[in-house]
């Protein structure tokens, strides 16, 4: 059984204690006769409580993932996101494309709109003019309500390979999609 470890991601809240104490591994593993599997497990440092679960590989196909987040409550959705996946936040001007994020993570909505905040940071560290500084500060102050939970946008999630997913906390404002090819994910 050969392993291939894909990502982990730290501190976040436990479903038992409530405490940003989470530990979450994935891991990609070949199982003779049932093939590619991929295995989540995740382990509170506070309370113990522990889950893992299972993902077939092999059964995956391309899946476009649209979570509409209008209330703080959506904020705390599981993302899980493959180094084969794009992520897009119309509402926020955001996209990064698969090419360029081949890092993988798990993470909830708040952890995916820290990430696009860090970005922006950077971007503007990178600003030369006065007029793209504006600029940048106007989306931050964007990212920064979306955080608090008082600017509603979708998140979008294509994946040519279908690993990615999102657990939503409200799953009627989630939308998956199956598409026909990965030529369908752009
Ligand atoms: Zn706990």
């Amino acid at each position: 059984m050969s392993e291939k470890y894909l990502s982990v991601s730290d501190g976040e809240n436990c479903p038992v204690c409530n405490n940003p104490t989470m530990k979450v591994t994935a891991r990609e593993i070949d199982v003779p006769h049932f093939g590619q599997t991929l295995l989540y497990s995740s382990l509170c440092r506070n309370c113990g409580f522990r889950q893992s679960w299972s993902y077939p590989l092999e059964e995956s196909s391309p899946h476009r993932y649209t979570l509409y987040v209008s209330d703080p409550s959506d904020l705390t959705s599981r993302v899980i996101k493959s180094n084969t996946a794009s992520i897009k936040i119309p509402e926020l001007g955001f996209s990064m494309e698969s090419k360029m994020s081949s890092d993988p993570f798990i993470t909830n909505v708040e952890g995916v709109l820290q990430r696009v905040k860090a970005a922006t940071q950077t971007l503007n560290s990178w600003a030369d003019s006065k007029e793209e500084k504006e600029k940048i500060e106007k989306v931050f102050q964007k990212i920064e309500k979306a955080i608090a939970g008082e600017l509603p946008f979708h998140l979008i999630i294509e994946d040519p390979l279908g690993i990615s997913t999102i657990e939503a906390t409200n799953p009627k404002k989630l939308k998956v999609e199956e598409l026909r090819s990965s030529e369908d994910a752009q």
